[in-house]
């Protein structure tokens, strides 16, 4: 028993075929183990933690009065984490344009100026929270609207249930229609009183959102960076580099400017904590920019693919040690599923094109690599690597239990896999929301939408 188990409260052990990565590597480092237990408790403070993972006989011994839960035939896992997601955007998902600036003026401004409404946030705050969770995925890292209600919607309905949630009011006091955009001095003030309200409350965070660098005056930017340098352990949050009209665009607004990465160093937004989405037209200085600066890329591909934005380049990020992990980007994005996403980055990193349409080397991504860039890599690129994203010991309990047989040709290949790597590229190719059975947030089960009783043995082939 470990020295501080005295000062623990009731534990709780899980059974089945567990999967997790070590938090604090730069690379996947995975453990699995076909018959394991997952043993969680309270801390001193109350949070629900991992106390202990590993086979089941071993552990059975050292902790015989947890109350177990049997999920063998399941798969248990860190729950996801989805590194840029818009929640105002639930309801332009799937909406047809040529690209991302008309999408923006088409569908996105004309919805999200309705969130000006506390009643209609709150509506669509719960259905997101529910879509979160219904998939699987227990962080979000999230815009909101320009609306300071928008924020306040989505964290009350976050906390409500356990949900970790970071969230901003996003910035735009130019080239953006009336209903979304802000005004600058009011815009800055309101981001800082929404720091004093959100960050830090129980597991909920703030971050500072800069739309993008085309929809936000210098005086907005340097606001942006100034509060990112006073509120150091707050987020950033914002896009870059994501459609070559869009790049363009930032070249004629900031001709000075290296880069349009540089843009947002030189308005001190780039630094540990701050994420940037899709980061697919980036060069080598740009990518060490975002190595000395601990900056993150949230990789969005079904994003990229279905705007028909471009490729983000695995290789040269991995080359650049750049931190990077998944995201949905919803509305962009056309899947709050973690599967979906994970598939669309195989897709991407084997494109032998690079975004600027010159020819590469495509990778091969292994389905450890996509699972660790969605739970413990992203936890990674977020600064709270041994904290989420993972299962070792310490770790906040919040996990999956995902049921292989709830799709009949996932069983089938599944049960054919002759090693770890296929059966977990089996999964990565072929799960949906179907198997997810169980979503633990802080250590309290919270969706049971189609939860049975386990039963069986899994069938994994010759997993060693
Ligand atoms: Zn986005």
């Amino acid at each position: 028993m470990p020295r501080e188990a005295a000062k623990l409260g009731a534990m709780q052990a899980w059974r089945g075929a567990i999967l997790w990565f070590d938090p604090h590597t730069d690379e996947p480092h995975v453990h699995f183990e076909p018959d394991s237990w997952l043993v969680t408790a309270a801390d001193a403070d109350g949070v629900q933690r991992v106390v202990a993972v590993g086979p089941a006989d071993a552990l059975r011994a050292a902790y015989p009065d947890a109350a177990v839960t049997d999920c063998r035939g399941c798969l248990i896992a860190p729950g996801f984490i989805d590194l840029h997601i818009h929640y105002p955007q639930t309801d332009v998902i799937g909406s047809p344009a040529d690209g991302l600036l008309p999408w923006l003026e088409r569908y996105t401004f004309p919805h999200e100026a309705r969130f000006a409404d506390a009643d209609h946030a709150a509506e669509v705050a719960r259905f997101f929270v529910d879509e979160l969770l219904r998939h699987g995925v227990t962080t979000a890292l999230a815009f909101a609207t320009s609306h300071p209600v928008s924020v306040d919607a989505l964290l009350i309905e976050a906390g409500a249930r356990g949900l970790r949630c970071i969230a901003g009011k996003v910035l735009q006091d130019r080239h953006s229609p009336d209903g979304v955009r802000d005004e600058t001095e009011r815009s800055l003030a309101d981001t800082e009183a929404l720091i004093a309200r959100w960050h830090g409350r129980g597991r909920l965070g703030y971050a500072i959102t800069p739309r993008f660098a085309p929809s936000c005056s210098d005086a907005q930017m340097r606001g942006a960076g100034e509060l990112a340098g006073r509120y150091p352990d707050v987020w950033v949050q914002s896009h870059v580099a994501e459609n070559v009209d869009e790049v363009r665009w930032v070249r004629e607004l900031y001709p000075h400017d290296r880069s349009y990465l540089a843009v947002y160093e030189r308005f001190g937004l780039l630094r540990p904590r701050a994420v940037y989405a899709h980061g697919i037209y980036l060069d080598d200085a740009d990518r060490a920019l975002l190595a000395q600066t601990g900056a993150a890329i949230a990789v969005s591909p079904t994003s990229n693919l279905f705007l028909g934005s471009g490729f983000f380049d695995y290789a040269a990020a991995r080359a650049g040690s750049v931190r990077h992990g998944l995201a949905s980007d919803v509305g962009g994005g056309m899947s709050f599923n973690p599967f979906v996403t994970m598939r669309a980055a195989y897709t991407v990193s084997r494109a032998t094109v690079r975004g600027d349409g010159q020819p590469k080397v495509g990778l091969s991504l292994s389905a450890v690599d996509l699972w660790w860039q969605h739970t413990a890599g992203a936890a990674r690129a977020l600064g709270l690597d041994g904290v989420i994203g993972s299962l070792a010991p310490g770790s906040e309990a919040d996990f999956v239990v995902l049921d292989a047989q709830a799709i009949p040709l996932l069983a089938r290949r599944t049960a054919q896999a002759a090693s770890l790597a296929e059966w977990l590229f089996a999964w990565v190719m072929l799960a949906d929301e179907r198997v997810v059975r169980q979503v633990i947030v802080a250590g309290t089960p919270v969706q049971t939408h189609h939860f049975t009783d386990a039963s069986g043995a899994l069938h994994v082939g010759s997993v060693s």
